[in-house]
């Protein structure tokens, strides 16, 4: 048998001494150190259904999905966290930079793999005219409130952040006859807006 290095020996009675260097987890709790990325948790009050931290993820463990069957439609973004490498890249490029936040929380071992998800839901509008996703109500109130007075140039942003004041008609049903000057005032996906934009300067 190789006899222990004399560097070993000395090392084995240090460590008698000042005791081991690794944590006792999971018998006592870790101290955590500063800048700690634990799990990630959404913000109701903060996140506004952008899906920017989806975008960014490099595992891509946030689904989004667009439920336009539910009333009123929503958004669900659902974190897998099992899957999460605590970069911390959705933090940082958050739209509104507090919808989304890495915790302290650090013992998340778990038997069910499917339980391990932290989600989030918010309103949806969809096109008025086509039924396209438009995007999250609250994304386009947030966009309607750094414009200012700018959005009045959009009528979709004109409806939505005036709507949330009552100054805009809540019923704005249309049946299925072709596109007029009214529904140049709807909430409406781009492609849409296009053809009533051409449609008004140029006629059909
Ligand atoms: S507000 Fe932040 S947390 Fe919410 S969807 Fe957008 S990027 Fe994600
Ligand atoms: S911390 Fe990184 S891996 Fe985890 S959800 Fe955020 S972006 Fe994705």
């Amino acid at each position: 048998m190789r006899k222990p290095k004399l560097r070993e020996v000395a090392e084995a009675i240090k460590a008698l001494v000042v005791g081991p260097v690794t944590t006792r987890f999971p018998f006592e709790p870790c101290e955590l150190p500063a800048g700690f990325r634990g799990k990630p948790t959404f913000y109701p009050d903060d996140c506004i259904g952008c899906a920017a931290c989806a975008e960014v993820c490099p595992t891509k463990c946030i689904d989004v999905i667009d439920d336009v069957r539910r009333n009123p439609p929503v958004r669900r973004l659902v974190l897998h966290y099992d899957k999460c490498i605590f970069c911390g890249h959705c933090e940082l490029n958050c739209t509104t930079e507090k919808g989304i936040r890495l915790g302290s929380e650090y013992d998340l071992a778990c038997f069910d793999r499917s339980a391990c998800v932290e989600t989030i839901e918010n309103e949806l509008l969809v096109c008025e005219i086509c039924g396209t996703v438009v995007g999250a109500k609250k994304q386009l109130l947030h966009v309607a409130d750094r414009l200012g007075a700018k959005r009045y140039a959009n009528p979709t942003l004109i409806l939505v952040a005036d709507g949330e004041l009552g100054l805009a008609p809540a019923d704005r049903k249309r049946g299925d006859g072709p596109l007029t000057r009214e529904d140049l005032m709807r909430v409406t996906c781009p492609g849409c807006r296009r053809t009533l934009v051409l449609q008004e300067l140029w006629g059909e």
